[in-house]
């Protein structure tokens, strides 16, 4: 990993600490950057926390999705929350001081899916740290439509992640889930939060499919009732035992590999849900007539939040005391260990990883 750190001694007002992108190659640059400045209707954002996510290693390591997206250079960074450090002119929502995160995606307004209220799926939209200047840094801009106030009981490691927490809230919730019994594919952080906002909602049964030990034991924590592992465990034919032969469900694929959409099918209930959330590395075969047609399942993509359903749903279930997500937050940092950070998420040793401001 290439790393330039320049100096943080005599650092001028009109600067701030920033992780950069600076060059369209492997590695990240901390850099001095200017302070961001908006208009009438932005707000600045001074970040307190943040959390690094798989698109940010994605990013760090400049694999072919990142060269074919990112711009250079980039602050990038998505996941945070912070205090409302300046409003322009023309904001109403918020005021300085104010405790704040946000919604990543910067929608249009305009375009045709934000006219019809899917504003989560803009033609124009721009992800922060990845279209726009990011968050892993001392000030962020958001447009004030962006802008999410906390509610004062909830804690500042939990908004900094409100992002992915966002992702899982609008999987689990994309079709009924009271009574149901549900398998999730795929245990990283977003499906870990899944497992828990799918038991706070009333699901009757939820089974959690991953390869790594650490992370199914965290979807346990989170209230899963069965556990399997893919390099032990059969899959199909534990969820059929496990649910009289008929499969569960719901669905949720939070991996992206190829296995878990082949079993996923096979396990599920005829009329079963199917909500896709992990991407694929490359375009995968199924069996349309088995699968979806002659078995009614429901298949449906999900992307990102609903703006702004997801957000009041997330904080409801949050504040109900059913949802608690600190199993899933494994390690607290500070930015300093950005590094070490990043390693460790890499790694798989990691739930999801907040670092806090550790300088003034
Ligand atoms: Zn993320
Ligand atoms: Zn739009």
């Amino acid at each position: 990993m290439t790393l330039e750190t320049t100096t943080r001694t005599n650092v001028k007002i009109d600067r701030m600490w920033a992780i950069e992108k600076s060059k369209p190659e492997a590695g990240l640059w901390k850099i001095q950057a200017p302070i961001p400045s908006g208009g009438p209707k932005d707000v600045r954002i001074r970040v307190t926390a943040f959390a690094i996510c798989g698109t940010d290693l994605h990013i760090v390591d400049w694999d072919r999705w990142a060269a074919s997206r990112v711009k250079t250079p980039l602050v990038f960074g998505h996941e945070f929350t912070g205090i409302v450090d300046s409003v322009g002119a023309e904001v109403k929502a918020v005021r300085p001081g104010d405790r704040v995160t946000g919604e990543t995606h910067v929608y249009c307004g305009l375009c045709y899916a934000c006219r019809r209220g899917l504003q989560h799926l803009c033609y124009n939209v721009e992800i922060l740290g990845v279209d726009r200047q990011g968050a892993f840094a001392d000030y962020v801009l958001l447009p004030e439509q962006n802008v999410w106030k906390l509610h004062p009981d909830i804690p500042e490691e939990i908004a900094a992640v409100h992002d992915p927490l966002g992702n899982a809230v609008h999987t689990a919730l994309a079709g009924p889930v009271a009574g149901l019994k549900f398998a999730v594919f795929g245990c990283g952080p977003i499906g870990c939060f899944a497992v828990g906002v799918l038991k706070a909602s009333g699901a009757a049964w939820v089974a959690a499919v991953d390869k790594n030990p650490l992370r199914l034991e965290i979807a346990e924590r989170m209230g899963a009732d069965l556990t399997l592992n893919v390099q032990r465990d059969p899959i199909v034919k534990t969820i059929l035992a496990s649910t009289d032969g008929r499969g569960v469900d719901g669905m949720l694929e939070m991996s992206g590999h190829p296995n878990s959409f082949r079993e996923g099918f096979e396990a599920l209930a005829n009329g079963g849900r199917v909500s896709l959330l992990g991407i694929p590395s490359k375009p995968l075969e199924i069996d349309v007539a088995k699968e979806i047609i002659f078995r009614g399942a429901v298949v449906q993509g999900i992307n990102g939040r609903l703006i702004f359903d997801t957000w009041y749903r997330m904080e409801a279930l949050l504040l109900s005391g059913k949802l608690d997500v600190k199993p899933v937050l494994t390690h607290v940092m500070g930015w300093s260990d950005f590094e070490e950070a990043v390693e460790l998420q890499r790694s798989g040793k990691a739930g999801k990883i907040v670092l806090k401001r550790d300088h003034p």
